[in-house]
């Protein structure tokens, strides 16, 4: 049986390698660097559900990310836990509490109409006041607020960490420090992947008939690098939080602020270790391999939290830490999230890339190939981890 390697030890590697080894195999996980620094750990660690995705009556992604939210606070509960964020309501804006209302009402009669348990409490709404108490927003027309539940990471290199080390201990190996730099195939056929040891800077083949490239805003070769028809999809969108020390907010986990108040776009300010995290900001970033936000970026940003909350005494000496990552757009131009996820074969046969565009769904990802690729795969009939070096 040919061995199963997959690139990249993010969200996305690393639950395609449990999902691996709960079907009979045992995978070959490998990241460049030595400690996870993708977008996994620099994400807002928020697994959506519910009421956002039923804002753009996707019914889809609704269902996909409630899932997910029982997928993550089942298998990790220790470090997912629900979230209570507070969205303020205004008198004359959009966001209405009779929209809230309704939605609640969509939320519940989806999930018996689907048959799905909601694994967080139920939703609701504040008075005037309570929101008032909680945080310092703008007062004039404010009339309540709505309130519903999300699942958070409380620590994302520590959940990282621990499904990596569950991979280990299930018969998994993970190679650290080792870049994937290009492939090898012969008439159509995968024959391996070529890796550098980034300690030693040896190079070697890693044989293997099967491969899983979960490198996220790295996945794919170009052409040159023997991967012919797999192309690097795209991932040109810069997406970064600014960790605050500013006061966070009382009695809930998170608040959900727009600058326009009530209107647009929010940002969510939440209570985490070492401050409050604002996020998140995006902006198109063609071309870009790094994320890398720019002073301009972080000025941008700040000009938005300041309308979000004017009474703020805000400037830069109040950021404590930057996170960021690179996410897949539709066309290069950086302009419109891609946020399918996708299991593509576009190179040799046993090649196989998996974008996806959350953390969120990244699990559910990974489960979907797995059962396509080892369909009822018998426990306990897999072959050891063996690394091939030719
Ligand atoms: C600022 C920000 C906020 C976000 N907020 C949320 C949120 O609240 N909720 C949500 O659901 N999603 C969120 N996302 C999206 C989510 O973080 C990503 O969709 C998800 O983490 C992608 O996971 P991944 O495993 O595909 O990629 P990554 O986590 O980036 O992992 C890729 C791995 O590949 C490795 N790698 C790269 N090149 C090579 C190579 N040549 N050889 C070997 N290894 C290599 C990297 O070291 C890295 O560890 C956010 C993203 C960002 C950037």
């Amino acid at each position: 049986m040919p061995e199963t390697v997959i690139l990249g030890a993010g969200i996305q590697g690393a639950t395609l390698a449990l999902a691996a080894i709960a079907r009979g195999q045992r995978p070959i996980l490998i990241d460049r660097d030595d400690a996870p620094a993708g977008a996994s750990v620099n994400s807002y660690g928020i697994i959506h559900g519910g009421l956002r995705y039923l804002q753009s009556f996707s019914i889809g992604r609704w269902r996909q990310s409630r899932r997910a939210q029982a997928w993550y606070i089942d298998r990790y509960p220790r470090h997912v836990r629900p979230l209570r964020c507070v969205m303020p309501l205004y008198r004359g804006a959009i966001r209405s509490p009779a929209l809230f209302a309704a939605a609640r009402v969509a939320d519940r009669t989806l999930r018996v109409a689907c048959g799905q348990e909601c694994p967080l409490p139920d939703d609701g709404k504040y008075s005037r006041q309570q929101v008032l108490d909680g945080y310092a927003v703008p007062a004039m027309d404010l009339v309540g607020g709505a309130f519903w539940h999300d699942a958070e990471l409380t620590d994302a290199p520590a959940l990282l960490a621990h499904m990596l080390a569950q991979v280990e201990q299930r018969g998994g190996v993970l190679l650290r420090a080792t870049e994937a730099i290009a492939l090898a195939e012969q008439a159509g056929q995968l024959q391996g992947v070529h890796v550098r040891d980034r300690t030693s800077g040896q190079e070697q083949r890693l044989a293997t008939g099967q491969l899983f490239d979960c490198r996220g805003a790295w996945s794919g070769f170009d052409p040159g690098e023997g991967a012919g028809r797999a192309a690097r999809p795209s991932a040109a969108i810069l997406a970064y939080n600014l960790l605050l020390d500013i006061p966070a907010p009382h009695g809930v986990d998170a608040y959900a602020l727009s600058p326009r108040h009530g209107r647009g776009r929010s940002y969510f300010f939440r209570k985490v270790k070492g401050g409050t995290l604002v996020g998140t900001f995006y902006r198109p970033a063609p071309g870009a391999t790094q994320a890398a936000p720019e002073p301009r970026d972080i000025d941008a940003a700040l000009r938005q939290i300041r309308l979000c909350l004017p009474h703020l005494d805000l400037d830069a000496g109040s950021i404590r830490a930057v996170h960021a990552g690179l996410l897949p757009d539709r066309d290069g131009s950086g302009r419109q999230f891609d946020m399918r996820d996708r299991h593509l074969q576009p190179g040799p046969r046993g090649y196989h890339l998996l974008v996806g565009g959350k953390l969120t769904t990244a699990p559910l990802l990974s489960e979907a190939v797995a059962d396509r690729i080892w369909p009822a795969q018998p426990a306990g009939s897999a072959t050891k981890a063996r690394a091939h070096y030719a």
